[in-house]
């Protein structure tokens, strides 16, 4: 997608502080952080949202949460704890077009978030 900022990082056209990546995934920290940790996990091929997931990026979509899971053991929150979210459209909160799962963490997270 060509105005697409996190294509564009996961192209490495536009910089970011890269804590992990794979062939098909990136994670970097995010620009306006909501904790100590907060760290973006995007697929590199584009989707607008969970809603353009289809069965067949089942593996893709499990690999996400498995980065996430290896990204917190570096981050060292692995035993304190931390939250992978994913805001989906106008009411989720999602601000950008491109899907992608934040991991919070570093300090106690509230619930229900708002
Ligand atoms: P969401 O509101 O779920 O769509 O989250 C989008 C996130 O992307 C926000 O937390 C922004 O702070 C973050 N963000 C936007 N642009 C950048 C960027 N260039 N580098 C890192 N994070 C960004």
């Amino acid at each position: 997608m060509p105005d697409c900022i996190f294509c564009k990082i996961g192209a490495k056209e536009i910089q970011a502080m890269v804590v992990y990546e794979d062939p098909d995934i990136l994670a970097f920290r995010d620009i306006n952080p909501q904790a100590p940790v907060h760290i973006l996990i995007i697929p590199k091929k584009h989707f607008d949202s969970v809603n353009a997931l289809s069965a067949e990026d089942n593996t893709l979509a499990g690999r996400l949460v498995l980065a996430g899971r290896q990204i917190a053991h570096q981050e060292k929150l692995a035993d304190r704890g931390y939250r992978l979210v994913l805001n989906i459209g106008a009411d989720g909160g999602q601000s950008v077009a491109h899907l992608h799962m934040h991991l919070l963490g570093g300090r106690t997270l509230k619930w229900p978030p708002g």
